[in-house]
């Protein structure tokens, strides 16, 4: 008994001493020597422009702010417009819009739907026409955001109950359609049972498990949480990560829906040139991409060359470049496989901070200040994976069980297909458990 309090009292320390951070602030480097430097994007050894690599050491990859999650249509005030949406979405910094079609006016305007960009985008900003799968049957078992979708739009897009027999049957359609998950009504974490409201992320663990999810968005919490991030889709997230499931995560608006503004909640992408649509698809599919809530803080978080969403392979000891763009005084953690690692206290404005910690195994690394968060970058060491917890796992498949048991669920005419998913996702994650007789699940 003595040994296991010795134990326990040694890991009750501060937790990310196991890591012993180094924190510097680096000073310039010289554009041109050959060295990354922390304050340039590149150095290709030249002061050379229109090499990749320009003269004052910026590289082709820039943020660029975007919502992708926006109506023109529905919810509260009714009366809505481009001419009430271009102005408030300009004024907010914003580049790409994602314009979604959704609810009873989709069937209307589904033969009128281009799947292009509007023709009211201009250079600085680009809107374009997609889908949301929401206010129909469909919003039982999740919100589905379809990113890149062409026409024509399928009438089973708003027959079907059930967001597994959607997806597939978009997926054999469209392979390279993205398809997220939006502002869903996340199950009590305690008892895992789900909202009553339609729109509940009933299926959010069985379309990860079975690869057909490409990103999660979430939003601004109104009012519960007012400054901060809503804990509750956040840690559903890290809780994807450390199952294994590199899911990017999306910051959006739903614009007008309870009255928020364009860009209110908002994703960063980083983007090669000058954005178009498919750029902006590809970085979110890519990870590439930074989230704010409440307006416009930015975090970036590179290793070497390595940036966000990338996997890189590295030496226990990494050194992490941590720049902060943000609005006021706040501490920035750095946080590995889910665990806070380091935290450095930055002012408002730029800051780039040289973050050297030691990795005890592979880890999956973002940022996190209480208005921004990063998606992460995978670091692999010694060729090793990155360790799964089976604690998270065990909570979806819990989640499952739970979905697969709720009757008040509507499923509808694809109950047979529902079930048959979610029976495939349950098997899929007890795969991934390491004590397969799930001891940690506590069953
Ligand atoms: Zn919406």
């Amino acid at each position: 008994l003595s040994i296991l309090l010795v134990v326990s009292a040694a890991s009750s320390q501060v937790h990310y001493n196991r890591y012993q951070p180094t924190i510097t602030v680096p000073g310039p480097g010289v554009c041109g020597d050959g060295l990354l430097d922390f304050d340039e994007d590149c150095d290709d050894g030249n002061t050379t422009d229109d090499d990749g690599c320009s003269s004052s050491c910026v590289g082709p990859l820039h943020w660029v702010g975007a919502d992708p999650h926006v109506h023109d249509d529905g919810c509260e005030p009714p009366d809505l417009s481009l001419e009430r949406l271009l102005p408030a979405a300009r004024a907010a910094g914003l580049q790409i819009v994602s314009l979604l079609l959704w609810q009873g006016d989709l069937s209307e305007r589904a033969r009128s739907f281009t799947g292009l960009d509007h023709p009211a985008s201009t250079r600085e900003l680009i809107l374009h026409r997609d889908v949301e799968v929401s206010g129909l049957p469909a919003a039982q078992t999740g919100h589905l955001m379809l990113l890149g979708l062409t026409p024509p739009l399928d009438p089973v897009l708003w027959t079907a109950h059930s967001s597994v027999a959607i997806v597939e049957q978009m997926r054999a359609r469209q392979p390279r359609l993205l398809i997220g998950m939006a502002h869903a009504g996340w199950p009590d974490p305690r008892t895992l049972t789900f909202p009553a409201a339609p729109g509940a992320a009933v299926d959010l663990p069985v379309l990860a498990a079975r690869g057909d999810l490409d990103f999660i968005a979430f939003e601004l919490s109104l009012p519960k949480q007012p400054e901060h991030f809503d804990w509750i889709p956040l840690s559903n997230w890290i809780r994807l990560q450390n199952s294994g499931f590199r899911l990017p995560l999306l910051g959006a608006s739903d614009y007008p829906c309870g009255n928020r503004i364009p860009g209110s909640t908002r994703s960063y992408v980083l983007i090669d040139g000058t954005p178009t649509y498919r750029k902006y698809l590809d970085a979110i599919r890519q990870g590439r991409v930074s989230v704010a809530v409440y307006g416009d803080d930015r975090l970036d978080l590179r290793i070497g060359t390595a940036r966000i969403g990338d996997e890189v392979r590295a030496e226990p000891r990494i050194n992490l470049r941590v720049e902060s763009v943000l609005s006021t005084e706040d501490d920035v953690r750095v946080v590995v496989n889910g665990e806070t690692a380091a935290v450095v206290h930055v002012p408002p404005g730029r800051q780039v901070r040289s973050v050297e910690l030691t990795l005890r195994s592979s880890a999956w690394i973002h940022l996190r200040s209480r208005r921004a968060i990063t998606n992460a970058i995978y670091v692999i060491v010694d060729g090793a994976s990155i360790p799964r917890a089976d604690r998270a796992i065990c909570y979806f498949i819990d989640w499952i069980d739970h979905a697969r048991q709720d009757e008040s669920i509507e499923l509808g005419s694809d109950r047979v297909v529902a079930h048959a998913a979610y029976h495939e996702a349950r098997s899929i994650l007890v795969d991934r458990l390491k004590s397969k007789d799930a001891k940690d699940c506590g069953w």
